[in-house]
């Protein structure tokens, strides 16, 4: 079954809302700034994220999920 992290990857969703909702835990952050990485765990599974963000026209958040490869059809 799958878990309610899988679906963080393409979402743009913010580390530290999904941190307040108890979806997952940060584990460590780059130095403060516009463009920044948080290391997060899911609450739930225990699977591991690296989330990039950028700045731009708006802010972006960019879900990596650590020793996964990418399936087939997914974006
Ligand atoms: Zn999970």
């Amino acid at each position: 079954m799958a878990c309610r992290c899988e679906a963080l990857p393409g979402s743009n969703r913010e580390p530290t809302k999904e941190q307040d909702a108890g979806t997952v835990r940060i584990l460590s952050t780059s130095e403060p700034g516009w463009d920044m990485t948080y290391e997060l765990v899911c609450a739930s599974c225990a699977r591991r994220y690296t989330v990039r963000q950028t700045d731009g026209p708006a802010t972006q958040w960019k879900w990596v999920p650590h020793g996964l490869k990418r399936r087939r059809g997914e974006v």
